[in-house]
């Protein structure tokens, strides 16, 4: 309440601006022209979000052949400039206004879903964990951070203590496709009820699936009732 007081006040006395481009924006970091030209993805895979070529196909070729523990995937942008200079911005360089921007930008796409009928609203967010020695160095949990903004926008709780990464993969984005799939094989455990639950799991940027489809696999061994995927950007392939 007191930080949603202090945010009126400062808006009142100076006008927001645009990250991208330093206009002026209106209650949010990004003003209306940068947000129209963003890489907004429209045609996706409904289970792993990657961009398709046309419309009235729901699931993309990897898909159409993987156990369907992913009931929505929604990636709001294609990982692409300026997309993609926020996101390492926020995970390498210690950026966390940008957090607040991803979190503004997936919020966007969310709610358009929510009025659409395209998702129901989840009881629980669980941003992707991380392994707690990364975490000890970086310090911060880039989906976290960007799950708290989602809470704060759509009021939902976050819940990230009953994730848990129990073991430290190497970076996804350094292996091969057929290794990244079984390199995450059994790098998640649940810890907590979540029977019955509809959950949404947020994170910064997909790139294979495999993580998410782990994490989806294990949340509905546990007895899910259904889970979402929300990520900021999707990668092309
Ligand atoms: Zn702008
Ligand atoms: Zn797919």
């Amino acid at each position: 309440m007191a930080t949603n007081l202090v945010d009126s006040l400062l808006l009142a006395i100076e006008p927001w601006r645009c990250v991208l481009c330093r206009d002026t924006a209106y209650g949010m970091d990004i003003c209306a022209d940068c947000i129209d030209d963003l890489p907004w993805l429209t045609r996706s895979c409904r289970r792993c979000a990657l961009p398709l070529p046309s419309t009235g196909i729901p699931l993309c070729g990897n898909c159409i052949h993987v156990p369907a523990d992913i009931d929505h995937c929604i990636a709001a942008l294609a990982y692409d400039y300026p997309v993609d200079r926020l996101v390492t911005g926020l995970k390498y360089q210690r950026k966390l206004l940008f957090a607040r921007v991803l979190g503004e930008l997936l919020a966007i796409r969310i709610k358009e879903a929510l009025v659409y009928g395209e998702l129901e609203i989840p009881e629980l967010i669980m941003p992707v964990p991380m392994h707690r020695w990364r975490l000890a160095r970086r310090t911060y949990n880039q989906a976290e951070e960007i799950a708290r903004w989602l809470q704060r926008d759509l009021r939902v709780p976050v819940e990230s203590s009953q994730l848990l990464r129990v073991r430290n993969t190497p970076r996804q984005t350094s292996l091969s496709r057929a290794v990244r799939l079984r390199n995450i094989h059994g790098a998640f455990h649940v810890r907590g009820n979540v029977a019955d639950k509809r959950i949404a799991l947020v994170d910064d940027v997909i790139t294979t699936a495999a993580t998410v489809r782990e994490l989806a696999q294990i949340l509905k061994r546990a007895g899910a009732a259904e889970v979402q995927v929300w990520a900021v950007a999707r990668t092309d392939s």
